[in-house]
């Protein structure tokens, strides 16, 4: 007789795991105890020796499939003497076990809320150990009802007992609830008038959807917008009320047969769709559809994909039941602001934007937005992290002082390092409006409280006028600056676990570079400790500075007056008036408001200006993926040429005259824009092939917004494996600003750790 114990670190708590060692221990006859701890779960258990090994590799083989081991350790002690296996009380301590993210509704609480003879029969707040919300309700913790949004609902004694029975699912399931007991819904007009409760909200609601009305429906982690997607009048209602003229709306399909009709759908596209993350996943849109429903064009105009999720709350399945047909589920708010999640809120954040509200009683404690990922090369790729992924942490090999960082200025979000881990908050988004910042403070102090975190180094942006800068300037504690580009790389290197020597590779719009000019166009060399710029692209002026991230057509002008003493005569005609004309090539002359970019992202908007696909846009990213997608089929290896010029003591450039040229020689023969746009592609691939070749690293970092772009990405990979060399691709974190505060949070590590 022996005694195992072992420790269990992860997402090991709120998931079932300790009902699940009971059973497990009763069925291998062994006695002893399971408890939760500060740290993950401790088990310890009288046996055989052999019995005892076979009961260790069961825990780890069959344990709860939403549960995440992330370290095991085993110690055989003398045997205890312990008679019978029980569940103890948890213990305190520090807090490193890791928050869930909220999961999609299971199969087996699904087929209860379709069960007319079952208690919950269409109970729209269902839950139980393996799936409902965990971040977007959890207050504090360890993880226990009255640290919840919960707290404020008193099981009856039928949840009760299945909450206090190990053989029932909803052993210690925190968020358990029925009709008697839980939370329900109601509908309201625009002024918080209740117009119907509970079953008869939801129905009409759904009646209200089918009838064209704008819904603002209360869901898990805060507001969404939910109209037809079949109605070109209630998406132009929808894009006029909530000023988003042309920016793709996500849908949200009642199930995943009538996706697999109006998209393509890989294995890997219908895995992600269905797991308990339940992400929005970019699709290609099939042209051979005829279901006999429809979607307008305006859902997602202009664009080869939609960006489509699942229903992922019982609320959400019953309502899609109901309208049997795909709807657009947007955030509720407006563009560019965070997503809503308190119904009083609502009314007035929402007003002259929704018809009418269908909410619920059960509080939101952070907001916490749809995630987006895409498939690349069979595996996810996410461009937007928050739900079903935020809090989860990434793991690093080096333990270090506890960091946190506050990220960029677009897609912002927030990351904090406890020990090995770094853990990135949920997607807040841009900081340029007054809610923006108001959940920036919160997500900043939440995360804090919640791992009871006490930072020692703040890290930041270099960026002197970012508003995280700013926030993380002021705070008491010792704060480290780090290069944009240079946190992109970090960030990168944390996600796919890859280490010096190597060369990091950051395009994106723009990030404060150290030498005065605006940089996006990157490319570092990292050696043991010492990060050189090795690279940029070739610079040129932005007339207007930042207004050209708006204004393709600038950064074609500045470009082009590079190259020709009359740069004008290359854009389209009217691309610019020639008032406007004036101006800007006075900007650009006089080095006024003109400043100087190696910015990746501007190369991209001044070739699709100058194929005159837009000269202005709506959103970031617009124009580049606009020249992404008139690649369409088109299939050419053909490429023009470039230059990287070799400059002592300084970076080299990558010159793309040649290639400037070619493009406008082939546009005025009428060559096609989508093989204009390929060879584009392939020769910014050469180029970076060809600096990877004299740098010689045969390991390639690749991060920054541009490589959100799969015909760049899919060609880079590509043609560094053709020449021996690896890429390095995001997985976990967004390639875009999104990523930024996990990067800043290593790079900090890094740099503190060298002095
Ligand atoms: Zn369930
Ligand atoms: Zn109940
Ligand atoms: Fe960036």
């Amino acid at each position: 007789m022996q005694r195992l114990r072992l420790e269990i670190s992860g997402a090991v708590q709120g998931v079932g795991f300790r009902p699940f060692v009971y059973r497990l221990a009763h069925r291998y006859g062994l006695a002893g105890w399971v408890s939760n701890t500060s740290k993950g779960v401790v088990i310890e258990v009288d046996g055989d020796t052999e019995v005892l090994a076979q009961f260790a590799q069961a825990v780890l083989n069959e344990k709860p499939s939403v549960s995440i081991v992330q370290n095991i350790s085993s110690k055989y002690l003398l045997a205890a003497g312990y008679s019978s296996f029980k569940i103890l009380k948890s213990t305190g301590g520090k807090r490193e076990a890791f928050v869930l993210p909220d999961l999609a509704t299971c199969g087996d609480c699904m087929l209860e809320i379709l069960d007319p003879e079952n208690r919950r029969y269409r109970y729209p707040f269902t839950n139980c150990t393996n799936c409902g919300p965990r971040y977007s309700i959890i207050n504090a913790i360890p993880y226990d009802r009255p640290q919840t949004t919960m707290s404020r609902f008193r099981m009856c004694s039928k949840c009760r007992d299945e909450y206090e029975d190990p053989y029932d699912r909803r052993f210690h399931a925190q968020p358990n609830a029925c009709p008697q007991c839980g939370p329900h819904l109601e509908l309201w007009d625009s002024e918080g008038i209740i117009l119907a409760k509970r079953d008869d909200a939801l129905i009409r609601a759904s009646e209200e959807i089918l009838e064209g009305k704008i819904i603002a429906v209360k869901g898990l982690g805060g507001f969404h917008l939910i109209t037809l997607a079949s109605s070109d009048e209630a998406v132009r209602t929808l894009r006029s009320r909530k000023g988003r003229k042309m920016k793709p709306f996500a849908l949200m399909f009642p199930s995943i047969s009538l996706v697999s009709e109006f998209c393509m759908l890989s294995h890997g596209e219908r895995e992600s769709l269905q797991s308990p993350r339940s992400p929005i996943v970019l699709l290609k849109k099939r042209d051979d559809q005829d279901s006999g429903m429809c979607i307008s064009k305006l859902v997602s105009p202009s664009n080869p994909e939609y960006g489509v999720m699942l229903p992922y709350t019982p609320l959400h399945i019953l309502l899609m039941k109901e309208i049997g047909e795909p709807v657009i589920a947007t955030s509720g708010n407006l563009s560019d602001e965070p997503i809503c999640t308190d119904e009083i809120e609502a009314l007035h954040r929402l007003e002259g934007i929704a018809d009418l509200l269908l909410v619920h009683n059960r509080p939101i404690a952070r907001h916490v937005d749809d995630s987006i990922v895409r498939i690349f090369d069979k595996k996810e790729m996410i461009l937007r992290r928050a739900r079903g992924y935020a809090p989860l942490p990434l793991s690093m090999d080096e333990k270090a002082v506890s960091v946190l960082a506050t990220g960029g200025h677009l897609k912002n979000t927030l990351a904090l390092s406890i020990g090995k881990n770094v853990f990135t908050s949920q997607h807040i988004g841009d900081l340029e409006t007054v809610q923006a910042l108001e959940a920036f403070d919160e997500v900043w102090s939440s995360i804090e409280a919640l791992y009871n975190a006490d930072p020692e180094i703040i890290a930041y942006d270099m960026h002197p006028d970012y508003i995280s800068s700013q926030r993380a300037r002021e705070s008491q504690i010792r704060s480290i600056p780090v290069q944009h580009h240079i946190a992109h790389i970090y960030s990168c290197m944390l996600d796919s676990g890859v280490r010096p020597p190597l060369l990091g590779i950051a395009w994106d719009g723009t990030g404060y570079g150290t030498d005065g000019t605006v940089w996006g166009g990157e490319f570092f060399h990292l050696t043991g400790g010492t990060v050189s710029r090795i690279a940029h692209l070739r610079c040129f002026p932005l007339p207007g500075g930042e207004k050209a991230a708006r204004e393709p057509r600038r950064s074609a002008l500045g470009l082009l007056s590079e190259l020709f003493d009359d740069p004008g005569q290359h854009l389209p005609s009217g691309a610019i008036i020639p008032a406007e004309m004036a101006i800007m090539k006075k900007m650009i002359s006089s080095k006024l408001n003109s400043p100087i970019t190696s910015s990746a992202g501007r190369l991209f908007d001044a070739v699709a200006s100058i194929l005159d696909l837009h000269q202005t846009i709506e959103f970031e990213g617009q124009a580049a993926m606009a020249l992404e997608h008139a690649i369409g089929d088109t299939e050419t290896d053909e490429s023009y040429p470039i230059e990287i010029l070799e400059l002592a003591e300084k970076p080299m450039v990558i010159d793309w005259a040649p290639l400037i040229h070619g493009i406008i020689i082939d546009a005025s023969n009428g060559i096609d824009t989508g093989i204009i746009s390929a060879k584009f592609h392939n020769t910014l691939a050469e180029g970076i092939a060809a600096v990877a070749r004299r740098v010689g690293e045969k390991k390639v970092v690749l991060s920054g917004g541009c490589f959100q772009n799969v015909y760049l990405l899919k060609r880079v990979v590509q043609i560094l494996e053709k020449i021996g060399y690896k890429a390095f691709i995001h997985r976990n974190l967004p390639p875009n600003d999104g990523g930024i505060a996990p990067g800043q949070v290593m790079a900090a590590l890094m740099m503190n750790s060298e002095k």
